[in-house]
């Protein structure tokens, strides 16, 4: 821990040209600075650092802060160790509070294997560039495989001889720890004797994210040999596989440069992509994705591109780890490679260019991926379909954002000819079923975008109990008068502006979405719809109408059989009641409805909402009340949970909508 007010001392000592010049070059322009942004890829300069203000800002990709902020976000540190960086430039002393005995134990035991793993990979090292064997068999190996010097030496790659003990002896000779070496796992203890792990392998240093050595993977050579090709290092206080990624500490700059992360199998895949000069690669070493490995790329990107090689066994056998990618709001692509190619080889045989070139053309999205996968193999069994198309519902409905899962259903519904509606049904039950699945599980999961009114279940239904909730003292619907007649109105005034634009699958490309969209897709997905009659009546002719080739939504609406209906669309079209009430109090100065329909249209929907949340609040309060006395503390304690999460919901919704407003 630091003291407040050393780190007001770091703050104020730091100079912010000073910091951001360490890693980037800068010109004067002005009263700023100006160069190329770190953060994006760039040809003109747009970031920008002002001196004055002591902040950096790029009006490319939007990155911006203090120099706090530049560190963590270019060098990927935390906000104490983004202090302690800046201390150690500025000569501050950090007055940390004091590590308890066992604490600085536990530290002197993972600094020790560390410095037993910087012995053992230099140990290897050597005997692979020095000794004939090494040379010969280990280095032989490297070579014939098409791995540069540069390679070679950038991975820390070496080789452990033959001789069974070898490593262990010279660890004891030059004073470490026997407890370390098997600590470590480069030494095995078996019947009172003390063996190497490694025998005869080319060696793999595994790098923590700082670069240091935190475990090996070896490869036998002997083709005769019984044991496993491949064996890792076992688990240990510094190493975890689960949470461990093979050349995460060469790529993470790239990662963030190029935004992607390119995912590979097997070390050497990783090696051969370097070599071609593509370094944003990571192997996950043969075991599907872990939760840990998704967050340790996540820090860097959120775009992931899966490479394969074209077996497509190995393929169907992978697809659901990647829908953990998708739960945790990444961007999952998909490249095959040809049949008979794996990564390594393709990227022996292609130069970077037309490396690059190839995965540019080839990349699938992965919902895109797995539903022509699932189909050709469903062909036309209808049973086999209909799972099928579950599979697929079920990677859509986790996509924890609304408007790409809106997308992904209405494209599915079209790649598998099955009517829009059915699919997002669908994909609200499995949505529900997760939520049900994930807070009844241990511990639960706080959930904040799980948990939406779509699936919102009110308690007593478990329960024999009568429930006698108060009956509401007003007319169904009035509560939401107000948002439910605005939506309506901007929906009927300006079906075809543009409310957002979401990112399409290249870049540069933007997939617009209209008034009209946003809200029918927003709607439906929560399962909201109108509690006004009326105003439900006009929204199903929207769902149904919209988009019919020759249908002018408005004039069909004046137009209507029905007199309520046509009767309420003149009201909404009239002129005059053009200008949103909300703004129009807000100072002298009113823009028209048509320029800020972009603010105006999420910001009802927030509010419309957030209301209806607050409605779901008091009812249970209701509840809460009517039970109180009772001594069912079960059923008390389940609804104030209910409640807990459903305040954490308004939360959000009332931040969303003054996120709008400003
Ligand atoms: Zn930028």
């Amino acid at each position: 821990m630091i003291d407040y007010s050393t780190i007001e001392r770091i703050i104020t000592a730091a100079e912010i040209t000073d910091v951001v010049g360490d890693f980037v070059s800068l010109k004067k322009r002005g009263v700023n600075f100006l160069g190329l942004c770190p953060f994006h890829n760039e040809k003109t300069p747009s970031f920008t650092v002002s001196p004055s203000k002591g902040i950096f800002k790029c009006f490319g990709c939007g990155k911006g802060g203090n120099s706090v902020n530049f560190l963590m976000e270019h060098e990927h540190l935390t906000y104490p160790d983004a202090l302690r960086w800046l201390a150690k430039k500025y000569n501050i002393e950090i007055a940390e509070t004091e590590e308890s005995a066992e604490e600085l134990q536990h530290k002197n035991e993972r600094e020790s294997m560390m410095v037993l793993n910087e012995f053992a990979w230099k140990y290897f090292s050597r005997m692979m560039n020095d000794s004939e064997e090494g040379r010969t068999i280990g280095f032989g190996y490297f070579k014939e495989r098409g791995f540069r010097r540069d390679i070679i030496e950038k991975f820390q790659l070496g080789y452990s001889p033959e001789q069974r003990d070898a490593f262990v002896q010279e660890a004891l000779k030059s004073g470490y720890k026997q407890e370390y070496i098997v600590k470590t796992g480069l030494g095995i203890e078996k019947n009172d004797r003390f063996f190497d792990r490694f025998s005869g392998r080319v060696m793999f240093p595994i790098h923590s994210l700082s670069g240091r050595v935190i475990g090996f993977g070896g490869r036998i050579l002997r083709s005769d040999a019984q044991a496993a090709k491949y064996l890792n290092s076992p688990e240990s206080e510094i190493y975890h596989k689960s949470a461990t990624l093979y050349g995460i500490n060469f790529a993470r700059n790239a990662m963030v440069r190029e935004d992607k992360c390119i995912l590979v199998e097997g070390y050497t895949d990783v090696l051969s992509m370097h070599q071609t000069g593509i370094e944003n690669v990571v192997a996950s070493s043969g075991t599907s994705l872990t939760e840990d490995q998704i967050r340790l790329i996540k820090r860097f990107t959120s775009n992931v591109t899966i490479l394969y090689d074209g077996d497509p066994a190995g393929i169907k056998a992978s697809l659901r780890g990647i829908d953990m990618i998708l739960e945790e709001g990444m961007h999952v692509r998909v490249v095959s490679l040809p049949v008979g190619e794996d990564p390594d080889s393709f990227a022996r045989s292609h130069s970077s260019s037309a490396m690059l070139d190839f995965l540019k053309e080839n990349e699938t999205d992965f919902i895109r991926f797995k539903t022509k996968l699932l189909l050709e193999e469903a062909g036309k069994d209808p049973i086999k379909r209909s799972q099928m198309i579950q599979e697929v519902v079920r990677s859509v409905a986790i996509i924890p954002d609304r408007i790409e899962r809106t997308v992904y259903l209405q494209e599915c519904s079209s790649m598998l000819g099955v009517d829009e509606q059915t699919l997002f049904t669908e994909a609200a039950r499995i949505k529900r079923k997760l939520w049900e699945k994930n807070r009844s599980g241990p511990g639960g999961r706080s959930g904040e975008q799980d948990y939406s009114p779509e699936t919102y279940q009110p308690r007593q239904r478990q329960y024999d109990h009568p429930v006698d909730a108060p009956e509401p003292d007003v007319m169904p619907g009035a509560l939401f008068e107000t948002e439910e007649r605005e939506i309506i109105r901007l929906m009927l005034n300006y079906p075809d502006k543009i409310v957002i634009e979401l990112p399409g699958e290249h870049k540069d490309e933007v997939i617009p979405v209209t008034v009209m969209d946003f809200f029918l897709q927003e709607m439906e997905t929560d399962n909201l719809v109108p509690e006004n009659p009326l105003y439900a009546r006009v929204f199903k002719e929207f769902q149904e109408k919209w988009g019919t080739p020759g249908v002018n939504i408005q004039t069909m609406l004046t137009n209507s059989q029905d007199p309520e209906i046509s009767h309420l669309a003149v009201d909404l079209l009239t002129p005059g009641y053009q200008i949103s009430k909300i703004h129009e109090k807000g100072g002298a100065y009113v823009r028209s409805e048509d320029q800020i329909i972009k603010i105006l249209a999420p910001e009802i929907l927030a509010s419309y909402r957030s209301k209806k949340v607050k409605q779901m609040i008091s009812v249970i309060d209701d509840q809460i009340h009517g039970y109180q006395g009772t001594d069912d503390d079960v059923l008390i304690t389940g609804l104030l949970e209910d409640r807990r999460q459903l305040e954490e919901l308004r939360k959000a919704y009332s931040k969303e909508l003054r996120r709008i407003i400003i």
